[in-house]
C-alpha cells in the first residue's frame, strides 16, 4: 500500500473520530457518534495492518499480527456483551490500563528493536535520535502512570480497595522526589552508549512512574473518583499519542491527542461541577480541595413511608422531581421508574428528572440509563437547571441516590464531600428516599438528609419499591 493511500485513509479515520466525539456530546446523536467511532477504528486498524503486511513482514509476523487482532476482537466483544451497566466504570478503568501498558511496551520494544520507520528517523541526526529517546521516556512514563493508576481506580471502583484517600505524611514531597528522580534517570538513559546500558534506566523510569500512578490515585477520596476516571481517560489518550510519536504513526498521534484533549476537557467540567480545583485532584488533596476523612456524626429520627401513602401524595401532587442515583443502576429500576413517570404524567402531574454530574459511577451514567428506558430527553435536567426548583416541588423521589443529595456537602466543613454542589432536595415539601437500608454511599459517609423532618424512607430494592408504587398510584 503506498504512502498516499495510507495518508488519505488516516485522514478519513481522523475525521470519523472527530465526528464521533461531536456525536457523543449529545444524547440524541450519541448512537451515530458511536458508529462513526467504530467505522474510524475499523479503517485505522485495517489500513495499519495491511500497510505493515505489504511492507515485507515475515509470515510469522503477519500471523502474529492477525492472531493478535482476532484475539483482541474476540475478548473485547465478549467483555462488552457480558458487562452489566453497573460494571461499566470498572471496565472503562481497566481498558485505560491496557492503553497505558501498550504505551510502555511500545516504548520498550522501540528502544530495544527499533521499527524500520523509527530506525530511518533515528539514523538522520544526533538531535533526532535524542528526540526519539525523549519520546520513548515520555511514552513509557505516561503509560506506566496510566497503567498502575487505572488499576488502582479499577480496584477502588469495584470495592476491592477502600474508597478512603491514603494520605501519607509528606506525600507531595514524595511525588516531587519521584518526578525529579525520573528526570535524572531520563538524562542517564539519554547518555547511555548502548541499548543494554540504557535499559536499566528506562526500566527504573517505568517502575517510578508506576509507583507515582499508584500513589496519586490512592490519595484520591471516594467522592473525587469521577474526576480521576476522566483524568485517567485523558492520560490514556496522551499515552497513546506518545506511542504514536515513538512509532512515527500520525493517526495514533491524532487519535491519542483527541482522547487526551477531550478527557482533559471532561475532567475540567467534572472539577467545576464538584467545585474542586484540578490541581487538588491531580496531586491528591493538594491545594484548595484538601481531602478530609471524617464528618460530624448524625443523630435523629428516621421516618418510613408506605407505598400506599406515597401513592396518595403523588396522586395529589402537581410537581414531582425524580433524582436517580447509583442504586437505580444496581436495582435496574430505570424501566420501572419510566413507567411511574408515564403513569404520573398521564394523570397530569409534571414530572422531571434531576441529574447530578457525578451520579452513578461514570460521567453520564444516569442519562444513559434513562435514555435506555425511554424517558423523554426534554424532562431530564442537569443540576444547575433544576436546583432552584425544589422549593416549589411537591414530592421528590430519590431513587438509590445518596452522596449527591447529602446536605453535609454544603454545611459540614469536616465532610470529605464538603464544597461539592448537591441537589437540594430537602427544600421540597416531601422527599422520599428509595434504598434498602441505612448504608452509606460511595464516599462512605452518613447522610443527614435521612433524618430531615420532611424526609421519608421507602426501604427495599428500588425496582420492587417502584413497581409496587406504580400499582398503588394506578389504584388511586
Ligand atoms: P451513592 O453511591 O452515593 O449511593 C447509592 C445508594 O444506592 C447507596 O446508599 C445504596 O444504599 C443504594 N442502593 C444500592 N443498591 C440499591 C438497590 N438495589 N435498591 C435501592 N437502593 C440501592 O450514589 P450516588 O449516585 O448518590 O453518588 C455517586 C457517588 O459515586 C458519588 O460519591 C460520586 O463521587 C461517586 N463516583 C461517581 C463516578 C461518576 O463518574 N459518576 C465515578 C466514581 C465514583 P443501600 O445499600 O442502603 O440500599
Amino acid at each position: 500500500m503506498n504512502t498516499g493511500t495510507i495518508t488519505v485513509a488516516y485522514l478519513i479515520a481522523g475525521v470519523l473520530f472527530i465526528r464521533s466525539l461531536g456525536g457523543l456530546s449529545k444524547q440524541e446523536s450519541a448512537r451515530n457518534g458511536n458508529y462513526f467511532g467504530i467505522a474510524g477504528m475499523v479503517l485505522a486498524v485495517l489500513v495499519t495492518a495491511v500497510s505493515w503486511a505489504t511492507h515485507g513482514l515475515s509470515g510469522t509476523a503477519i500471523a502474529l499480527l492477525t492472531s493478535s487482532i482476532a484475539i483482541g476482537t474476540f475478548v473485547g466483544a465478549g467483555l462488552a456483551r457480558r458487562v452489566e451497566m453497573t460494571g461499566m466504570p470498572e471496565l472503562v478503568a481497566i481498558l485505560h490500563s491496557f492503553v497505558g501498558l501498550a504505551a510502555v511496551l511500545v516504548g520498550l520494544s522501540s528502544y530495544m528493536a527499533p521499527s524500520p520507520a523509527a530506525a530511518v528517523h533515528e539514523a538522520q541526526t544526533d538531535s533526532s535520535h535524542l528526540v526519539h529517546l525523549v519520546e520513548i521516556c515520555v511514552g513509557i512514563a505516561v503509560g506506566a502512570l496510566t497503567f498502575t493508576g487505572s488499576i488502582v481506580a479499577w480496584a477502588k471502583l469495584r470495592g476491592s480497595l477502600s474508597g478512603k484517600p491514603l494520605l501519607l505524611p509528606g506525600r507531595h514531597v514524595l511525588n516531587a522526589t519521584l518526578a525529579i528522580a525520573m528526570v535524572a534517570f531520563a538524562m542517564m538513559f539519554a547518555m547511555a552508549p548502548t541499548p543494554s546500558a540504557g535499559l536499566p534506566w528506562v526500566l527504573a523510569i517505568t517502575a517510578l512512574a508506576g509507583l507515582l500512578g499508584v500513589h496519586l490515585v490512592m490519595a484520591i477520596g471516594g467522592a473525587d473518583m469521577p474526576v480521576v476516571v476522566s483524568l485517567l481517560n485523558s492520560y490514556s489518550g496522551w499515552a497513546a499519542a506518545s506511542a504514536g510519536f515513538v512509532l512515527s504513526n500520525d493517526l495514533l498521534i491524532v487519535t491519542g491527542a483527541l482522547v487526551g484533549a477531550s478527557g482533559t476537557i471532561l475532567s475540567i467540567i467534572m472539577c467545576r461541577a464538584m467545585n474542586r480545583s484540578i490541581l487538588s485532584v491531580v496531586f491528591g488533596g493538594f491545594g484548595t480541595g484538601e481531602s478530609k476523612t471524617s464528618a460530624a456524626p448524625v443523630e435523629g429520627e428516621v421516618r418510613e413511608i408506605t407505598s400506599d401513602s406515597l401513592a396518595q401524595r403523588l396522586a395529589d401532587a402537581k410537581r414531582v422531581i425524580v433524582v436517580p442515583g447509583y442504586g437505580m443502576a444496581v436495582a435496574r429500576a430505570q424501566g420501572s421508574v419510566n413507567e411511574l413517570c408515564r403513569t404520573l404524567r398521564d394523570r397530569g402531574v409534571t414530572v422531571r428528572f434531576a441529574i447530578h454530574p457525578v451520579a452513578g459511577r461514570l460521567p453520564g451514567h444516569m442519562n444513559v440509563l434513562l435514555a435506555e428506558a425511554g424517558v423523554p430527553y426534554d424532562i431530564v435536567r442537569e443540576m444547575e437547571e433544576i436546583n432552584h426548583d425544589f422549593d416549589t416541588t411537591d414530592v421528590v423521589l430519590v431513587i438509590g441516590a445518596n452522596d449527591i443529595v447529602n446536605p453535609a456537602a454544603l454545611d459540614d466543613t469536616a465532610s470529605p464531600i464538603y464544597g461539592m454542589p448537591v441537589l437540594e432536595v430537602w427544600k421540597s415539601a416531601l422527599v422520599v428516599v428509595f434504598k434498602r437500608g441505612m448504608a452509606a454511599g460511595y464516599a462512605g459517609i452518613e447522610n443527614p438528609l435521612f433524618f430531615h423532618e420532611n424526609c421519608n424512607m421507602l426501604f427495599g430494592d428500588a425496582k420492587k419499591s417502584t413497581d409496587a408504587l406504580v400499582t398503588a398510584v394506578r389504584a388511586k
